[in-house]
Order: C-alpha cells, then structure tokens, then sequence
C-alpha cells in the first residue's frame, strides 16, 4: 500500500513545494503528510483535540494551534503553495449536541482558509464528506445527486464544499473538494464511532462486536492510502473548482464488517445486535466514476486486504 503511494509521488511530481496540513496530527491527515514529508517542507496545523503529537511524521513542522485562530491560521499559512484542509470538527454526534461550535470550524473556519489560500495563491484540497448526501435516493450516489444533509456536520460540510467550487469561480482559487466516504485504517480514533476501529477495539477486548440495528445497512470503506492518492491526484489535477467522490465504489453490510473484523483478528468474540441508531444512513456507496476519469484515481485496497493489514498491525494474528 505504502509502495502504490510511493510510485503516485514519483508521477505526481509532488516536490519542492511548501504544504499545510490543517488536521495533520489526524487520522487522514497525518497519512498524508507521511506521503508528503520527504520531498516536500510539510507544516501541520493542528490543535491536538483529536489528534496526536506523534502522529507528525519527522521532518514536519507541526504548529500547535487553532484554525479558527486569524494568527495561528496566518503564521501557518505563510507562504503555502499547497493546502489540505482536514481539520474539523469530526463527530456527527457532537454537531448535534453543539452546532455552533461545528459551524465555526467546519465552515467558517474554511471561509478563513480559502481567503488566506488567495493571499497566498495556493491551492487547497478539502476534506468534504458523504454526509452531504444525507439519506441517498438510489446507490451508487453519484456528485450531482440530490444533497439533503441531516446533521449540521452534513450541513457545514455541503457549505465547505459549495464555498470551495464558488472561491474557484469567483476568485479563480484552485479549489478541489474531495467527498470522502467511510474512511479506515492505521491510527483511526475510535472515539467517534468509526465503525471499523470500534469492531477492532470490540474484537480485540474479546466482544461483543455490536452492530446497530438489523446490519443491513450498507457503507462504503475506502481504506486510507487509497484517500491518499486521491489527495495527491487532487493536488495536481487540472479539473479544479468540482466536487469528486472518493470511496472505494463499493458497499459491504455492516454485519458481513463485524464478521470479517472476528474473522481477520482472530477472535471468538460474539455479533451482538443492539438499538438501531435514530436517523441512521440506510445504504451508501459512492460513485467513483467522474474521479476516475478526471483523475485518475483507481481504489486499490480491497476491504479484507486492508482489514488484514489493520489486524496484522495491531499483532492481532
Ligand atoms: P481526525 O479527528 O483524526 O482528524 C482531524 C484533526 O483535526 C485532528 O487531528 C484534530 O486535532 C484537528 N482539529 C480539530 N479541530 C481543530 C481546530 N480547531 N484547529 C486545528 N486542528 C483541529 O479525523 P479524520 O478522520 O482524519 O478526518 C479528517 C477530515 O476528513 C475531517 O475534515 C473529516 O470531517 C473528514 N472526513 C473523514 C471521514 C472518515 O471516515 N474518517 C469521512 C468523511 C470526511
């Protein structure tokens, strides 16, 4: 997986340029950075409330700070050519409970980043999210799908999303808003109910493994080194200013994830059926198809290789 990066390094031409990570103490974030940090001088902006220290690779700067911060924002940014904006508030459930605290990072604070971005005439490649669809008419759910968010993360997502395609036609800043799906993989945090480490934890702790509901629903994982390359691609494109979907253009039921999470770690730990989430996502898979023939992007993983990567890194086999 680390070699497919590697290779998309080389051909992307990704060197010598000066890149900001917002969120790169993150899960996604730090990923990227890690792909980034060799040929490039890589600064991560990051607060730390989700992410962690040793999550910046070495080699990169990492300023302690806050993207809703006009200073810490500015210092950051400072001579930028290359943006990726990951930071957020990351918790579906803590927009409910709190949406003006996630209106002030998630949106606004993407206003900021974008007006900096034109001060520097850097590009930026957003963290958008599958939230913008809310409960999807039909699967695969495709960009010009109808967007009915159902939270307020969805909601500050969509403006993420609409704010960075206008700052392209408006101001002709090279904008691309990558949607991601349900991403997984090494150093995701389990505290915000992604599926995949809450199973691993679950598994790992000897069960029981929990699905929500009937298990019917379906998601689509896309594992994190194939978001990589999707950020990379992004960064060089020409089709700047439109929206791409980025998952792996497939879905697995919840239930057949918590049998292959007991299957790959091993364990005896039991499927237990608990409440169903209110307002759950009943289906999504992603279209993957305008990413593919704009950008080239091909999802490489496939979900039990990736889940196996994530067992054998946990020393769970
Ligand atoms: P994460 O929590 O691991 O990373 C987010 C990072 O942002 C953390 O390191 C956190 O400390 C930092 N952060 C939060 N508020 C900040 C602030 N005010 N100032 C500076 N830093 C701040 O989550 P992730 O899964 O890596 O998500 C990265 C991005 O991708 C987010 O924008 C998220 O909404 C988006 N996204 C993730 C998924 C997924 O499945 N993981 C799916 C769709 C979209």
């Amino acid at each position: 997986m680390d070699e497919d990066i590697d290779d998309l390094r080389a051909e992307t031409d990704l060197s010598g340029r000066t890149v900001l990570i917002t969120g790169g103490a993150g899960f996604i974030g730090s990923h990227i950075a890690e792909a980034l940090v060799a040929d490039n001088e890589v600064r991560v902006l990051d607060d730390l409330s989700g992410g962690a220290r040793e999550h910046v690779p070495a080699g990169a700067r990492l300023v302690a700070g806050d993207v809703c911060d006009p200073d810490d924002l500015a210092a950051a940014m400072d001579g930028a050519d290359l943006v990726f904006h990951e930071a957020a508030l990351v918790s579906v459930e803590e927009s409910v409970e709190n949406p003006a605290a996630c209106h002030r990072i998630n949106a606004s604070a993407t206003v900021d980043v974008l007006e900096e971005a034109r001060e520097q005439d850097a590009r930026v490649v957003l963290a958008s999210s599958a939230a913008v669809y809310g409960h999807p008419e039909e699967v695969p759910v495709a960009e010009g799908d109808p967007k009915e968010p159902t939270s307020p993360y969805g909601i500050d997502k969509l403006a993420l999303d609409h704010y960075a395609r206008r700052y392209h036609d408006l101001y002709g800043l090279e904008t691309v808003p990558l949607r991601y799906f349900n991403v997984y993989g090494p150093r995701q945090n389990p505290e915000y109910s992604a599926v995949v480490s809450v199973f691993f934890r679950q598994a790992r702790e000897g069960g029981p493994v929990t699905v929500e509901g009937d298990g019917e629903q379906t998601r689509d994982f896309v594992h994190v080194s194939d978001v990589v390359r999707a950020n990379l691609l992004a960064a060089t494109t020409d089709r700047v200013g439109e929206p791409f979907n980025v998952g792996s253009g497939r879905s697995v039921t919840i239930t057949e994830l918590a049998e292959t999470v007991v299957e790959v770690t091993d364990s005896d730990a039991d499927i237990e059926h608990v409440d169903p989430r209110p307002g759950d996502i009943r289906h999504s898979e992603a279209d993957v198809s305008r990413a593919r023939e704009a950008l080239g992007y091909e999802p490489r993983v496939s979900l039990e290789d990736g889940l196996r990567e994530l067992a054998d890194a946990q020393g769970l086999r």
